[in-house]
């Protein structure tokens, strides 16, 4: 610990861990530490979903478990940031804040706005890049513009890639003089109030201890044959780190350490490496282009004759459209907070191109039901599935979810893991809507696809118009 002890708030939001925190291991070095995490959704872009606030509940829980034995509490407060952050501040003499940065276009406004008046009580403001590997307004083209294309974007990026080494956790942190007053978890309700986490406890182990064994797994077992089997739902073939990185419980740079140290020779060319690259990606279009999280990118989208259709969005949500694969999507999505990417695109595809139902609506109920909800991602997400965004998939290329299934769902296995009324077929007819068997209650289609897709196609032409 330095001499000339000082007292610093360190502010955690979106960077629950202690290893690798710039933040933590900057304020560590400066004397006694307090810890914060303030529970302040209406500052935020979009309120937190419900599947996030259960993972938010647990990680906090774990993180709180890593500081005690660091030596110091997670101070737990709710409402206003910079009420909050003064007053302890004022309560315990610190001399100043330090956080990770953010990249939410609201969240940026609060947090240059809190930073201006901090300094201007005095306080020394020390801010971080720690959950991504280059801060947006590093990246530009050779005009000086944000890219809106993948690969050149990627390429960019990983010649800028350096050699830092992930940061190590701070071996002790001395906590504050004071006592101080701390919310306890259970007040901030995030766990649901129906029995939905108890089937999201089977399936995760948030916090930084999880996230580390999730990682480790998949180097182990997956990321060899990760370009081969990434598309197959029901093989473990993705490494399902996404709400890990999505609660800072894990950081892209120790992901890439990790892959660097593992001895896999083509690590830095690898198709997982350019995955972490598309979430980079994606907080590179929200900095630059933050209309996106409503609006199109692509202006002429704005025509697109989108229909309102609530008994088919529920149906859609519910996972009762009588396409099996999107069904189970659907259903995966529900029970576990998560749904594999490529499910991902055939659900998204099929609520904006078959159903012609705006990709805002389907961007909602993933925020709301995703373990993994991200701004960015999301906002990508559905902007490229329709066509809007940068890099898009073409409208024309509308995925048939038959043909989908068949080839990337060959024996009907995922299928009838999450759709139980068809649990009894099998390949191939577990894949056709009109060849499989209603008996158990298993709904009709709620539309054809090929009428869907002529549909679909003439809807498109009024972006042209
Ligand atoms: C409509 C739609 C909505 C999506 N919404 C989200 C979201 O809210 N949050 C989210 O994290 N991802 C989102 N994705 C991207 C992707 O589906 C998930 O990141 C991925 O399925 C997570 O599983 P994984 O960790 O096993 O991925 P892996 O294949 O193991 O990839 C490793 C990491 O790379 C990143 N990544 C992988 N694919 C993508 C991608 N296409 N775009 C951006 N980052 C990617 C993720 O951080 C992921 O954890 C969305 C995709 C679509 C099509």
């Amino acid at each position: 610990m330095n001499t000339n002890e000082q007292t610093i708030i360190v502010w955690f939001r979106s960077d629950l861990r202690i290893e690798d925190n710039p933040a933590l291991f900057e304020a560590a070095k400066e004397g006694r530490i307090i810890p914060v995490f303030i529970w302040s959704p209406e500052e935020e872009d979009m309120s937190p979903g419900a599947a996030t606030r259960w993972w938010l509940h647990q990680s906090i829980k774990s993180l709180t478990e890593s500081l005690e034995k660091l030596g110091t509490t997670l101070v737990l407060r709710t409402g206003e940031s910079i009420k909050n952050l003064e007053k302890l501040a004022k309560d315990t003499g610190a001399k100043g804040v330090y956080w990770n940065r953010r990249y939410e276009p609201m969240i940026r406004r609060r947090d240059d706005e809190i930073a201006c008046q901090l300094r201007q009580a005095g306080l020394t403001v020390k801010t971080f890049k720690a959950s991504l590997l280059a801060e947006p307004e590093e990246i530009e083209n050779k005009s000086g513009l944000p890219f809106k294309v993948f690969t050149p974007f990627w390429k960019h990026c990983l010649k800028k890639l350096n050699a830092s080494t992930p940061l190590p956790a701070p071996q002790k942190v001395e906590p504050p003089k004071v006592s101080l007053r701390t919310t306890e978890l259970s007040e901030l309700n995030l766990e649901p109030e129906q029995d939905w986490g108890h089937s999201m406890n089977e399936v995760w182990t948030p916090g930084e201890r999880g996230a580390a064994s999730a990682l480790e797994l998949f180097i182990n077992d997956s990321f060899n044959d990760y370009a081969k089997i990434r598309n197959f739902p029901n093989t473990k073939g993705t490494s399902r780190l996404s709400p890990h990185l999505r609660f800072g419980e894990i950081s892209p740079r120790q992901i890439k350490h990790s892959l660097e140290q593992s001895g896999h020779a083509h690590w830095k060319e690898s198709h997982y490496l350019s995955e972490i690259g598309w979430r980079e990606f994606g907080y590179h279009l929200l900095y630059h282009f933050p209309h996106t999280v409503r609006e199109p990118l692509r202006p002429q989208f704005n025509r697109f004759p989108w229909k309102e259709n609530s008994p088919q969005l529920r149906s859609w949500q519910k996972g009762q459209t009588g396409y099996p694969l999107v069904d189970a999507g659907m259903r995966e999505l529900w029970a576990t907070g998560w749904m594999h990417n490529r499910v991902r695109m055939v659900v998204a595809s099929f609520l904006v191109k078959h159903l012609l139902i705006h990709w805002r609506h389907g961007a909602d109920w993933f925020w709301d039901t995703l373990v993994d909800a991200d701004l960015a991602s999301n906002t990508q997400g559905w902007q490229w599935t329709a066509g809007s965004g940068a890099d898009a998939a073409p409208y024309f290329r509308i995925f048939n979810p038959t043909t989908q299934a068949i080839k990337f769902d060959p024996e009907g296995d995922y299928i009838r893991k999450w759709v139980p009324e068809l649990r009894h077929m099998s390949a191939p007819d577990i894949f056709e809507p009109s060849k499989v068997d209603r008996g158990q209650n298993y709904p009709n289609p709620i539309v054809d696809h090929s009428d869907a897709r002529d549909r679909a196609l003439k809807a498109y032409e009024k972006t042209k118009a």
